[in-house]
């Protein structure tokens, strides 16, 4: 690839970098893990979960050390919690693909190394024959 391509995909590259790199510092608070809406039978008898109408129950879960923790949500805290993990699901998704760009932008400079670099000096011949004489 000729290197003012190379050049222009780079600099989109680090568009794209710096992006990332806003979204990751734009979020002040986040809460590790996904809220969720699960529906559950509660074991009552004669409860109408039991015909199938099953009971719904926003929840937080979240790994913690190997272990998948599950905790109710207080209806009134659904918005704000499902928010906080919203952002946290966009903050690894940043981070994901500033780590993905990272790596473009390293090839991409690698690249344009190899379209740009120009072979060695070439040895002349009293040159050498001087360097061959002072050892
Ligand atoms: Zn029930």
């Amino acid at each position: 690839m000729d290197p003012s391509d190379l050049r222009k995909q780079l600099s989109e590259a680090g568009r794209l970098f710096e992006r990332h790199l806003q979204t990751l510092m734009g979020h002040r608070f986040l809460v590790r893990g996904g809220v969720y809406r699960l529906h559950r039978k509660c074991g009552k008898a004669g409860c109408r979960c039991a015909q199938g109408a099953l009971h719904a129950t926003w929840v937080h879960m979240v790994r913690e050390g190997g272990v998948q923790r599950c905790r109710a949500l207080p209806k009134g805290g659904v918005a704000r919690w499902r928010a906080l993990a919203g952002q946290y699901q966009r903050f690894r998704r940043a981070r994901r693909e500033l780590a993905r760009q990272y790596a473009r932008i390293l090839d991409l400079v690698d690249q344009l190394e190899r379209a740009r670099a120009v072979g060695p000096p070439r040895r002349r011949k009293g040159a050498a024959d001087a360097a061959a004489g002072s050892v």
